[in-house]
């Protein structure tokens, strides 16, 4: 058998996890009861031949699903890019979670870890994938310790065929590494700094091999439109959009948490029918569709599709849908300050834009006075001219601020919670 941790990183990951093993969740279903639930049967048709490549491709690609992890590119259409590929290729899993407020992956892979593994299996077997690399963030001590001890089992006993090699691999806390290329530059042991693009990672990825990367949730949902048709999950959905997206909720709901919704779900519906109202005595104010970098909206706005698209037009997006409720307790201007020292402090520092942007913008929304038309400049140019989403995404709390919440602006100091 291959090992399951590379060699660099088993030192490593051996003496954390003698410590870690106590934070290993418990109560969820381990490789035994996966298979006794009908687990791996999908994989085996899949490597026996009674599926084929074609099949299987071409229900991921009419089933809609798109990356879960921000970008939401189509899922399918990416295994066909990288599969046309010449081998050897490689499969870069990233499960970083980096994007404050968001915790779906985690909660999932508590739960659920082989219905993650088997959905990787078979998009290694569709594409042609000779190794796997799994970036899982450090903070997540008890997900490495299930991951290490279900992969050993089902490396030890594997449901069919011949496993590709896979390598378990700890990030180290960098919320940049959760960008396809810095996690790619991390698991080749360099600083995590993102490419620039082209070549995108799906020619030259991970060691300069063609690169299959997919976020954990994808990966989760592999073996349900399998085995269910592209329909089942199409079907899903409201106001004209198609699919499921699990919300990572918090902030001022009854019912903070993953939250399983249509795609194209309102805040207020989601507010209403999954997260059981706002708390006693919150009024709904403002909320953040996607994280950090999703900008903020007013409740005004609360009869949106929370979507890829629709998002856009409003100067947002729903990234990896981490919801975020605030009230009227709350401010505008105090999430745009913290989310930006946030980005200050998570630049990388290789480009000019986003290193010296960060640290101006901050400085200028610390002031009593915000110098609007000098933050519009330095929104302009961080989106024009940073490298990566991180520095191209930085000024959207500002920008929101100044332009939904210009109330704020003109009572600065009364409202910087
Ligand atoms: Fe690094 Fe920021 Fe440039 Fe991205 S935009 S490469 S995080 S400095």
């Amino acid at each position: 058998q291959k090992p399951v941790a590379h060699a660099s990183t088993e030192k490593v990951c051996a003496v954390v996890d003698a410590g870690e093993t106590q934070d290993t969740p418990s109560g969820y279903i381990d490789y035994a009861g996966y298979l006794q639930q009908g687990g791996y049967r999908l994989l085996t048709d899949c490597l026996s031949g009674d599926k084929s490549v074609e099949a299987v491709m071409s229900a991921m690609e009419s089933s809609g699903l798109r990356g879960l992890g921000g970008a939401g590119f189509p899922a399918g259409r990416k295994w066909r890019i990288v599969g046309n590929e010449p081998g050897p290729r490689l499969m870069a899993v990233n499960i970083d979670e980096g994007e404050p407020g968001t915790f779906k992956d985690r909660t999932y892979l508590e739960r659920d870890p082989h219905r993650f593994l088997e959905g990787m299996l078979i998009a290694a077997w569709a594409v042609g994938i000779e190794a796997i690399y799994i970036y899982l963030r450090d903070e997540y001590h008890g997900c490495r310790a299930l991951l290490t001890q279900e992969l050993a089992k089902l490396q030890a006993n594997p449901p069919a065929g011949k496993l590709p090699e896979i390598h378990l691999r700890r990030g180290a806390g960098a919320y940049i590494c959760g960008e396809e290329s810095a996690m790619i530059e991390s698991i080749e042991g360099k600083r995590g700094m993102p490419r620039l693009r082209p070549p995108y990672v799906a020619q030259v990825g991970l060691f300069g091999r063609p690169t299959l990367e997919h976020n954990f949730e994808t990966l989760y949902w592999v073996r349900e439109i399998i085995e269910k048709g592209p329909d089942w999950f199409a079907s899903h959905g409201r106001h004209g959009r198609k699919g499921l997206r699990s919300f990572s909720v918090s902030g001022r709901v009854n019912k903070p948490g993953v939250h399983l919704a249509p795609a194209g779900i309102t805040i207020q519906e989601l507010i209403d029918e999954y997260c059981g109202g706002m708390q006693a005595g919150q009024r709904f104010y403002a909320y953040l569709p996607g994280g950090a970098s999703g900008g903020i909206l007013p409740a005004s706005l609360n009869n949106i599709p929370l979507d890829f698209d629709t998002l856009q037009a409003y100067g947002c997006f729903i990234g990896s849908a981490a919801v975020i409720v605030l009230s009227e307790q709350d401010s505008a201007v105090g999430a745009a300050r913290n989310m930006t020292k946030f980005f200050h402090d998570e630049s990388c520092g290789q480009c000019t834009p986003c290193r010296v942007g960060t640290a101006k913008s901050l400085d200028l929304i610390q002031q009593s006075h915000w110098d609007q038309a000098l933050l519009a400049d330095l929104s302009e140019v961080m989106r024009d001219a940073s490298i990566c989403g991180l520095g191209q995404a930085a000024p959207n709390p500002i920008d929101c601020v100044i332009k939904y919440f210009p109330h704020e602006l003109t009572e600065t100091g009364t409202r910087t919670s």
